[in-house]
């Protein structure tokens, strides 16, 4: 080689050679086994491959000391352990055809190998037709040991000290805590498509879960995710042109603020695909607020000839050879369930949510005027003029209807000297608002149509972000402590952001590996929301890179409680109450960083309407 190719490095000429096989492995044991959770996803792939009807799970220390996988499968036989063990050695391809017709969930033959070159790995099996079972005993890719042991039909894996000679992964390995709940919900992601198989996870020698054998599929959505949104499952059934579609989905009512709560599966194997995704978007448009992320549970079945599942190491992405196809059957299939269940659409201007009830919306107001009380202006943040009035959405204290209001009205505060107020305007324009949603209002120019909604939101979004700017936001101690059930990992994540809890005045304890109890909250959100706020929050925490500024995170979830905080469309107004909002508005108008990236309010000035009439 020319030493010109490489002016800058004057080292000696290396000499190519091949990679010893166990560096070999741990290269690609970094592709496959990233952390406990992936040494789950291939032993219980393995498992399910060998047609196991049961499945044991048990951990030790989040999975970093012992990590066992019991079945009562097919088994290996004796001879063929060490085979087993071996990177590319797999009885699931026998010719080269094959890999374009996979019926398995493994075929690369590399798992056992790289889990193997990794940690102390002990299998014991026994097939059927044999009267003792085989064992071996695997330490970072050395056979250590093999012989003859008596063992039930099946096989049992059993991993332990994974990462023992890989000290950079091994440190990248997060709490056990953390470590158990990617576990978790590795082993939903593996169970959702079998429910005819039964899985059980013990922990430390506690049973986590215990998934039983069931005919019907909402019983394992129920062993998982709980019962609390299994009444909003739609089912869905389709099959034409080859792709079969089954699962269920959730009304718009029940959504996420993440995509955590999608579960796709193609072929039994769990996915992740930016098609089925699109279209998933697509059917809920118009349905869902553009930052919401439905649920669901869909079961893609088609012939493996029209699927490329090799493209990934661990095949959590296909490729499709009619993508198209894809795209528009689960479009059709989702709409269609959605539109037959008469949905009250949020683009009908009905709320999508079950209305909160009198006394609740009551309540929920009577925090925001609290939250409001004696708000006093912080000098203009970044360079936008304050120049409104101080009071945001409590009302005048004048006000003739005064006690008849659910609301706890205020005075204005006495302006700052140095800045001007508008006073609330005394003859304030006739005010309407249609379908509980929108409200039209009069103009020097024209008119005004406003979301309410929206409106709301921004104000008490660029209220937050003032108050939390001067430290933190009031909170409310509960008398009696909220529980709020969480996986594991996400608990962890709400741990981990102590400070940006604090900030916000919510003041969490640890009640088991999947409950917190929530002891105080901010005061100006409706504690009957604590468990959807915290499962939101612990979505969004989860979802946060570690890079992620908490200044960032803050006036992300500012932006969540606002939304949480403000009027919905569908609730109605009092004409003080609409009055006020539209008073507020010239607080926001001048901001012009919205925070939602949609519109507040529509103008349409007098030569709009003229035109329209064709009066000019
Ligand atoms: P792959 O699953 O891609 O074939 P693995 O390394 O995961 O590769 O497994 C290698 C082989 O070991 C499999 O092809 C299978 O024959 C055998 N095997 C592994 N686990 C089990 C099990 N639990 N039951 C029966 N056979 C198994
Ligand atoms: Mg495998």
């Amino acid at each position: 080689m020319n030493s010109a190719l490489n002016p800058d490095q004057n080292h000696t000429m290396a000499t190519i050679r091949k990679l010893p096989d166990l560096l070999v492995n741990k290269i690609a044991a970094g592709e496959v086994i990233e952390r406990p959770a992936s040494v789950v996803k291939e032993l219980v792939e393995n498992a399910l491959d060998a047609g196991a009807t049961a499945v044991r799970l048990a951990i030790e220390d989040g999975g970093r000391k012992l990590l066992r996988v019991s079945d009562d499968g097919s088994g290996i036989t004796q001879d063929q352990l060490l085979l087993a063990v071996t990177p590319h050695a797999t009885s699931k391809l026998q010719q080269e055809e094959d890999l374009f017709h996979i019926h398995t969930l493994g075929f690369r033959g590399e798992a056992l190998a790289s889990i193997g070159a990794v940690s102390h790995l002990r299998i014991s099996s026994r097939v059927a037709t044999a009267l003792e079972g085989g064992e071996i005993y695997v330490a970072g890719e050395r056979v250590e040991h093999q012989g003859l042991v008596g063992c039930p039909v099946g096989t049992t894996v059993e991993v332990r000290d994974l990462f023992f000679n890989v000290p950079a992964r091994r440190k990248f390995l997060k709490s056990a805590q953390t470590e158990l709940g990617h576990i978790q919900e590795q082993l939903a992601r593996l169970a959702l498509p079998h429910p005819d198989v039964e899985f059980e996870l013990l922990s430390g020698g506690r049973q986590l879960r215990h998934l039983h054998r069931s005919t019907d599929p909402r019983q394992r959505i129920r062993d998982l995710h709980g019962d609390e949104f299994l009444d909003d499952l739609l089912a869905i059934e389709r099959d034409e042109h080859g792709l079969r579609i089954t699962g269920f989905i959730a009304k718009p009512g029940q959504n996420r603020i993440s995509a955590a709560g999608q579960y796709l599966f193609l072929n039994g194997r769990y996915i992740r695909d930016r098609y089925l995704q699109h279209a998933i978007r697509e059917a809920y448009r118009g349905l869902l607020e553009p930052s919401r992320h439905p649920i669901l549970y869909l079961h893609l079945s088609i012939d493996p000839e029209q699927v490329d599942v090799n493209v990934h190491p661990t095949k959590i992405e296909v490729r499709w050879q009619d993508h198209n196809l894809v795209y528009s059957q689960v479009l059709s299939a989702l709409r269609e369930v959605l539109l037959q269940h008469d949905l009250t659409p949020a683009m009908h201007g009905r709320r999508a949510e079950p209305p909160l009830t009198g006394a609740e919306a009551d309540e929920q107001r009577r925090r925001i005027a609290d939250f409001f009380k004696g708000y006093v202006p912080s000098p203009s943040p970044a360079g936008w003029p304050v120049e409104s009035s101080p009071t945001t959405i409590a009302f005048p204290g004048n006000s003739p209807q005064r006690s008849e209001l659910a609301l706890e009205f205020q005075s204005p505060p006495p302006p700052i000297p140095g800045t001007s107020f508008p006073p609330i305007t005394e003859a304030a324009p006739p005010v309407i608002q249609l379908h509980r949603t929108y409200l039209v209002t009069e103009t020097p120019e024209g008119m005004l149509v406003i979301d309410q909604h929206a409106l709301h939101e921004r104000i008490i979004y660029d209220q937050l972000r003032q108050r939390i700017a001067g430290g933190t936001l009031e909170s409310q101690r509960l008398l009696i402590p909220e529980p709020v059930s969480l996986q594991p990992a996400h608990i962890d994540s709400l741990l981990h952001h102590e400070e940006l809890l604090a900030r916000l005045g919510i003041e969490l304890s640890t009640f088991g590996p999947e409950t917190i109890a929530v002891n105080a909250f901010p005061a100006m959100l409706n504690p009957a929301i604590i468990v959807e706020f915290m499962t939101d929050l612990a979505d969004r925490l989860l979802e946060a890179s570690h890079a992620q500024h908490t200044e960032v995170l803050i006036h992300e979830v500012l932006d969540m409680m606002a939304c949480k905080a403000a009027v919905k469309a569908g609730d109605p107004l009092t004409l003080q109450e609409m009055a006020t909002l539209i008073e507020q508005r010239h607080l926001i108008e001048k901001g012009s960083n919205c925070p939602h990236g949609r519109p507040t309010s529509l103008r349409f000035t007098l030569a709009d309407l003229e035109r329209q009439f064709k009066r000019t």
